[in-house]
């Protein structure tokens, strides 16, 4: 176990946070400070035919040890940290043997990582817990994927008596600001499908994902001396309001739960003359999703109508699309996970994400890609923990994988 929370560590404290404002690709250089380390990592462990492309992805390979004819599968991780919270200088914190009490993250400021607040916290009891010290993020959004991926390569090669095919292994640069896919080359990856490692709680394994849509609403208006205004003045900000009520009430992301799609008014500038509103659209379910884009702009056109003028103008972009329609064609894939995980223990919790993944946009790429634990809890933020056993049992489930995918051909 110390052998992963030592790996770990050498990682969580090089600083790889992302930047949704630069378009340039990686979005922040010091991510080629971590790519640079794992590059060599994964050479010293014996991976064959390491890469770092100019865009900043890493692939490698494990070569096949049988000689029957295996499917070629991967694992993905990410190599980036989210914007949302600072990963600069993380310092680690080890909590062995947690006793199901509150863990003090900061003295001084009071910071404290609680089970009152975070009720998952107690089924980690007994176990080795690893915080920050309530500064930054803890990082095991992604990376303890990557080392769940490197520590299972690394077994592998250890114990060849383990059956295998031929693994793919995968790292990418700026998932957390949506394009960790966007520059992964499917056809060099040469993979059937794969995992990406960058679920959060032990069991976690999802094949659904949000269908997503962009939607921005720019409403055009009159401005006028508020004095002489009658019958001459429009009002943008007041139509904007119209239309924020004419969508339904419920259907928002603070009303809704598990299959429940919503609208979500995320950003709203106005002034007389102009408003805009920026607004998300989500469902699992491709009809609905498609039914919710029509609701969005009829409640526009009803407006226009009632108006008498064109003021209100909506436009729609689609973001990414629910996996499910590309994973359900080959549920073997999400049937060896599930079998690799009861293999070593592990309960699994197939849910439907709220959210996308890199594994949706890979799965329209044509690397059909469902998404496994990494561990950690509380992402994003200072009271993100990942409990080493959580993290030991993900590269249990990763060699299982491999292992039945191999015996799984002779079998047929
Ligand atoms: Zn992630």
């Amino acid at each position: 176990m110390q052998h992963i929370i030592d790996r770990f560590i050498k990682y969580i404290t090089i600083d790889t946070q992302s930047d949704p404002e630069n378009e340039a690709f990686p979005s922040t250089e010091k991510q080629w400070d971590l790519a640079k380390v794992l590059v060599e990592d994964l050479k010293n462990i014996g991976l064959h035919n390491v890469t770092l492309d100019d865009n900043c992805y890493i692939m490698a390979t494990l070569p096949s040890n049988v000689a029957h004819k295996v499917p070629t599968i991967g694992f993905i991780s990410h190599i980036d940290t989210s914007p949302d919270y600072s990963g600069t200088n993380v310092n680690p914190q080890i909590h062995k043997n947690y006793d199901g009490k509150d863990i003090v993250l900061n003295q001084e400021e009071n910071i404290i990582l609680s089970p009152d607040y975070f009720d998952d916290l107690l089924q980690y009891k007994g176990q080795t817990l690893i915080t920050t010290d309530g500064s930054t993020l803890l990082g095991a959004d992604d990376k303890a994927g990557i080392t769940e991926i490197i520590t299972a390569m690394e077994y592998l090669i250890q114990h060849p008596e383990i059956n295998h095919g031929e693994i793919r292994i995968g790292f990418t640069p700026d998932e957390e600001v949506g394009k960790g896919a966007h520059l992964f080359d499917v056809d060099k990856f040469g993979a059937e499908w794969a995992y990406t490692m960058d679920g959060s709680q032990i069991g976690e394994l999802e094949y659904e994902n949000f269908n997503a849509a962009g939607a921005k609403v720019v409403i055009t208006g009159k401005i006028v001396h508020p004095g002489y205004a009658k019958g001459k003045m429009i009002n943008s900000m007041l139509i904007a309001s119209e239309f924020i009520a004419a969508l339904p009430k419920d259907e928002v992301p603070e009303r809704t739960e598990g299959y429940e799609g919503f609208y979500h008014l995320h950003t709203l500038n106005g002034e007389v003359e102009k408003t805009e509103l920026g607004y998300i659209i989500r469902d699992h379910d491709m009809e609905l999703f498609n039914k919710r884009k029509a609701v969005f702009q009829k409640v526009a056109d009803d407006l226009n109508s009632k108006l008498g003028k064109d003021l209100v103008h909506v436009e729609i972009t689609d973001q990414y699309y629910n996996m499910k329609e590309k994973v359900v064609p080959v549920m073997h894939i999400v049937d060896i996970a599930e079998e690799a995980m009861k293999a070593v223990g592990v309960t699994p919790l197939i849910k439907a994400i709220r959210g996308g993944t890199d594994g949706s946009q890979l799965s329209y790429k044509g690397l059909p890609c469902p998404n496994i634990f990494a561990g950690g809890h509380n992402f994003h933020g200072r009271y993100e923990y990942v409990p080493a056993e959580s993290m030991q049992k993900a590269v249990e489930v990763i060699v299982k994988i491999a292992e039945i995918t191999a015996t799984r051909e002779l079998n047929k």
